[in-house]
């Protein structure tokens, strides 16, 4: 029986972290938390608010005061409200996209949402968390961790796919540059960057199917 476990899947963007995040938490029926949704939320507000994107304090105050929920609607389906108002789709906008790494690269910021994620877990003691730093800064001691990658080619195409289901026709090639140019400001940021775990598993989900990855996972789950 499993009576409070944490699984971290990190890794950089589009490398199918949400998708089968979302999986394995619906199928052990544990919390998920999306730690990318709450950089984004506060990036829209900010955006919406017209607050100085450069000012850490500012940032840092907006996050500090914003009330942030995640959650589960039906089918993986999440829903993301920041201070009350629905952001769910608005958050996955390329404005806020080009903006997040810049907003969560300020060390103000990151603090602020990393003490909320910690949080979590007095709350839920199963959760499967994914984002960029949560093996290495927001659950060290995870019981499991996992970090995703594929090649740019492949999760630019997912991304692009994605997308253009909500309506944005961008090219591949300008997908791949900005999804290269996120990972490069989140990976070599000061504080909390995108990084691979020392005990992480890493999975390349290059060329597996969704179903593989999250039975992978799973199976590690089960036997932890
Ligand atoms: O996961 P997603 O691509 O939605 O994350 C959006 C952005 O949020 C990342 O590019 C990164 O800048 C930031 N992020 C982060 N730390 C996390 C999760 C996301 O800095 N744990």
């Amino acid at each position: 029986m499993i009576l409070s476990m944490i699984i971290a899947i990190d890794g950089p963007a589009a490398s199918g972290k949400s998708t089968v995040a979302r999986e394995v938490a619906k199928r052990l029926g544990f919390k998920y938390i999306d730690t990318g949704a709450m950089y984004r939320a506060v990036t829209w507000k900010a955006l919406r608010d017209k607050v100085d994107i450069s000012s850490e304090d500012a940032l840092t105050v907006l996050a500090r005061h914003a009330e942030i929920t995640i959650s589960e609607l039906e089918d993986t389906r999440y829903a993301v409200t920041i201070d009350g108002e629905d952001v769910t789709e608005a958050i996955r906008e390329p404005k806020v996209s080009a903006a997040v790494s810049s907003v969560a690269k300020l060390p103000g910021v990151r603090a602020t949402l990393v003490k909320k994620q910690q949080g979590y877990a007095d709350i839920y003691p199963n959760m499967v968390v994914e984002g960029r730093d949560i093996g290495t800064a927001v659950f060290p001691d995870a019981d499991i961790k996992i970090y995703l990658q594929a090649l740019p080619g492949e999760r630019a195409k997912r991304r692009q796919r994605e997308l253009k289901e909500k309506g944005h026709r961008i090219e591949v090639v300008s997908v791949e540059r900005d999804i290269l140019k996120r990972d490069k400001t989140d990976s070599t940021r000061a504080t909390g960057p995108l990084a691979k775990a020392a005990d992480a598993y890493v999975v390349d989900t290059t060329e597996k199917t969704i179903g593989q990855v999250v039975q992978e996972i799973i199976g590690l789950a089960k036997k932890s």
